[in-house]
């Protein structure tokens, strides 16, 4: 219960490229079926604005 962590944890804080290129849902990761666009999100401290999508399941859903 003592190991050493090896692996960056900021690594988990940041959006994966698919989903901020709209290839992914935005909500969940979600690749499969048809994704709908879902609105535009900034990230801290960077002015560029990501145009992303949503599955059907969270469709509608306002990021
Ligand atoms: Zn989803």
């Amino acid at each position: 219960m003592s190991a050493p962590l090896s692996s960056p944890a900021e690594a988990n804080d940041q959006p994966n490229f698919a989903r901020l290129h709209g290839e992914a849902c935005w909500f969940c990761g979600a690749v499969n079926g048809p994704l709908t666009p879902a609105g535009e999100v900034t990230l801290d401290g960077d002015a560029q604005v990501w145009q992303v999508a949503a599955c059907q399941a969270h469709q509608g859903r306002r990021v």
